[in-house]
This record gives structure tokens, sequence and C-alpha cells, in this order.
């Protein structure tokens, strides 16, 4: 028995000294924290050994399933060659370059740099300099600004929080910073009114366009959006959204950022979200999946584009973290990338688990209080409603989520609701059996909520 787990009074001890992330510290420490004990495959235990389906990859991030013993044992050989060295002043270490060639090779040689950091939101801060550092290089000091959308997540740190657009996150800190703005997003169910989603995909990819013109294109740097919103609410884009933002940030001159922090290594059937809509960022910033979680890694993928100018105009890029390319983290990801690549589960979530997962929850639509059922690969977001004929929706939102979530839990399924959205991220390991699992407890959540709520 781990002693860590078998102490007793763990509850105490996080009440009396540990505080949360995105928490309500009186509300969490009068109901008490949730101990996980232990994980396997899609499964999590808590500390009195009760067993959850983890529908949702831990954060989003836990791609290759709990447990796997060959992570183990790649971090524990790297632990005793080298635990850590950094890659600052002319060095690097094995595991940190093999990492950066073969995450890149995954892009199709478009994205054939990384930038190493800890976590997507280092990543955010890394691009939003070097795309500043990119323009000033190329003698365009005013470009500087960036466009990013209301609604969208890219971490917590000053820039991330400021680029993400939650209106609660801005306003705690005196947020965004300056030279930020954001424009809509492309959530047709809540937002489309009389368009149809193909129109309303267009009309919103053209508040880009509007926002370009108004900021002047010379002060302009990036747009920085998700293939997919995850934090949002599981925003699937209509069809026509991308290749419009695609076409609009080419002829406008100004950098397209991909934030791939959920959607890259496999989530969407693809290595990477902008491979299955199609279109080409210059730079795009991943993590979670990057080392499935196992160890906290991220990284930022630049086009040649931008390297080019990067290594040879620009100088120092004065940037980087004590841990950039951590060797242990770097081993962890490498063996994370050779375990997708050799159990093929980026195809399996394209061509099997992902069809069928889709399948299964979709069978959800013939719910009173369901909406409309989004997926792709093994990312879903279902949208509840009051009335499903008018697209009508539950008067409050987040205690609608609330419900459907907190009955799920009881029944051994973790979902995350966002708002009156339910959504589902779990492992690309997941089986049939563990799918028709999960949807069959949601839909006993989605009864529930039918039962104790009209309105
Ligand atoms: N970008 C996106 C799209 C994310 O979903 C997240 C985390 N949920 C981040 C950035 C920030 O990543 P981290 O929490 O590792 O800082």
């Amino acid at each position: 028995m781990n002693p860590l787990t078998s102490q007793s009074n763990l509850g105490a001890i996080d009440a009396a000294h540990h505080l949360h992330p995105f928490s309500d510290m009186k509300q969490l420490n009068e109901k008490g924290t949730r101990i996980i004990a232990r994980g396997e495959g899609v499964y999590i235990f808590d500390a009195q050994g009760r067993r959850y389906l983890d529908g949702f990859a831990g954060l989003w991030c836990v791609n290759i399933g709990y447990g796997r013993k060959e992570i183990a044992e790649a971090v524990q050989r790297q632990m005793n060659e080298l635990p850590y060295y950094n890659t600052f002043f002319g060095t690097t270490t094995p595991p940190t370059t093999l990492l950066a060639q073969k995450i890149t090779a995954h892009t199709g040689g478009r994205l054939n740099h990384a930038f190493f950091t800890n976590s997507g939101s280092e990543a955010t801060d890394t691009w939003f300099r070097m795309a500043r550092v990119y323009w000033k290089a190329l003698g365009h000091p005013t470009k500087t600004h960036v466009i990013a959308r209301r609604n969208g997540y890219h971490g917590s740190t000053v820039a991330g929080a400021s680029l993400g657009g939650m209106k609660h996150m801005h306003e705690q800190g005196n947020l965004p910073i300056e030279g930020i703005s954001h424009i809509g997003q492309p959530y047709w169910y809540a937002e489309g009114g009389d368009l149809t989603p193909d129109a309303f995909g267009r009309k919103m990819a053209r508040e880009l366009e509007a926002k370009i013109d108004e900021l002047g294109e010379e002060n302009v740097a990036a747009f920085v959006a998700e293939p997919i919103q995850g934090a949002g609410g599981v925003i699937v884009p209509p069809a026509t959204y991308w290749p419009e933002i695609a076409r609009i940030c080419k002829a406008r001159n100004i950098l397209l950022v991909a934030d791939e922090v959920i959607c890259g290594f496999g989530r969407l059937g693809t290595w990477f979200g902008h491979q299955h809509f199609g279109f080409e960022p210059d730079l795009a910033p991943v993590a979670k999946g990057l080392s499935s979680g196992y160890l906290p890694i991220g990284a930022v993928l630049v086009s040649d584009r931008v390297a080019k100018v990067m290594i040879e105009e620009a100088g120092d890029f004065n940037h980087g973290y004590t841990y950039s390319g951590h060797p242990v983290c770097a081993a962890a990801a490498l063996e994370n990338l050779r375990i997708i690549e050799e159990e093929g589960l980026v195809d399996r979530v394209r061509t099997d688990i992902g069809p069928y997962f889709a399948a299964a929850l979709k069978s959800l639509e013939d719910h009173p209080v369901v909406g409309q059922v989004d997926t792709v690969g093994l990312i879903a977001g279902v949208q509840l409603a009051a009335d499903k004929g008018t697209r009508r929706r539950f008067a409050k939102p987040d205690d609608a989520g609330m419900n459907v979530r907190n009955h799920c839990l009881e029944n051994g399924l973790v979902m995350r609701a966002t708002g009156d959205r339910m959504l589902a991220s779990p492992a690309l390991i997941i089986s049939r059996s563990e799918v028709d699992q999960m949807v069959e407890t949601l839909r006993k959540g989605l009864d529930h909520l039918r039962d104790t709520m009209t309105e």
C-alpha cells in the first residue's frame, strides 16, 4: 500500500492547507474534496476504493489511459540517468531533442520546430511573445494586437486568461491586458438564430475581418482559436467556419494560431485538430495529450515561416523556463507518443471507436432534454434544452448542467458540465462496452434532469 494514500486524515489536511484551482474554497471545504487514489485504463478509484469511469480523461489529457507501466519505466530510466538539465546555454538532453523531432513529424512537416514549456498556459504566453517578436524582426513593430474569441480558453496566466474570452476570468485581476480583442464564437445552437449553421459559420468568421479593419491590419499580429472550443463547452464550429478564417488570415497577413492543447494528439481522430478541419496554422500551442498528463509538459509548434525569422532575424528570444524541455517529462512524452503510434490510437479514434462513440451519443438526441449532440473523434458536447423544438434553454443553465453531472458522479461516471452542455472526452483506449456504460449512465442523468427540473 502506498503510504501517501493510506494516510487517514487526508480530507482534513486538504481543507486546512490546500487551495484548489477554479474553486470556491469555502464551499469546497464544507463539502469535502474527493481524494482520487488510483487509476487503471479509463477508471479512477477514490480513497474509499469506489470506482468511476472517467469520461473526461482527467482534464482532457490522459489520452492513453491510466496505469501504463511503460511510461513509469521510461521515467525511471531517465530519472536514474539524468533527472534534470536545462536547455538554455547551448545545451540540450537526448529526450528533449528527440521529442522535438517526433512531435513535429506528426504535423506533416508543417510545424517543423518546437519550443518547450511546462503547460498549455505557458505555451500561450510563449507564442504570444513570439508572434510580436516575429513581426518586429520583420520590420513591422506595430503589428502587436492579438484577436481571440469570446468563450475561448487559452490558460490561466495573465496572457492566457486575457486571450481567453471568459468573463469570470477577466473580472479577476483587471484583465484582459492591453492589445487583445475578442470576436464572437461559432456557437450555432445558442447564437445562430434563424441562420443555417453554414451561414452562421461564415458570419462569425467574418467578424475577424471586421475586427482587423477596425484595428488596422498594420496593428494586428495574430488570431488565435481552438479548433474546437473545449472549456467553452465543446463548441464544434460549422463546416464553413475554418476555411473562411484561414482565408482571412492569409489575405490580411496575420498569423493564425491554433490552440491544440485539447485537440492535439489524437482527440479528433487526427494528430492535430487543424488537420481535421484542413487548415494550416503558423503556430500551435500543445500540452495535455503530449504526455497524456503523466508529467507536465507543453510546447509551441512553430512553422517554417515563423521559425525562419526567429532563427535568422530575431536574435536572442529572451524567453524560456527552467524546465523547458525537462528530460524526464520529455522521456514520458516520447514514450506516450510511441504508445499512441504503435497502438494506432489516432486511426482507432478516426475509424473505429470515434464513429461508435458518435453513434452511441447521438442516440441521446431522442431524449426530451437534449437539444443537440456534437461529437468529433472522442470529444463530445451534449446540449441540454428545455424545449428542443424551439432551441429554448433551461432558465438556469448552470443548474441544469450540474443536475446531470452530479447524478452521473453519484452513479460512477465523471462528466463535466459547462453551463448547460455536458462534455465528454474519454481516453483514446476506451472500449465499446465502456462507451455503452458511459452513455447509459448519462441517459439516466438526463432522465433525472427531466424528472426534477422543468424550466
Ligand atoms: N489552451 C486550451 C485550449 C486549454 O484547454 C487549456 C487547459 N484546459 C490551456 C490552454 C491551458 O493549459 P494548462 O492548464 O496546461 O496551462
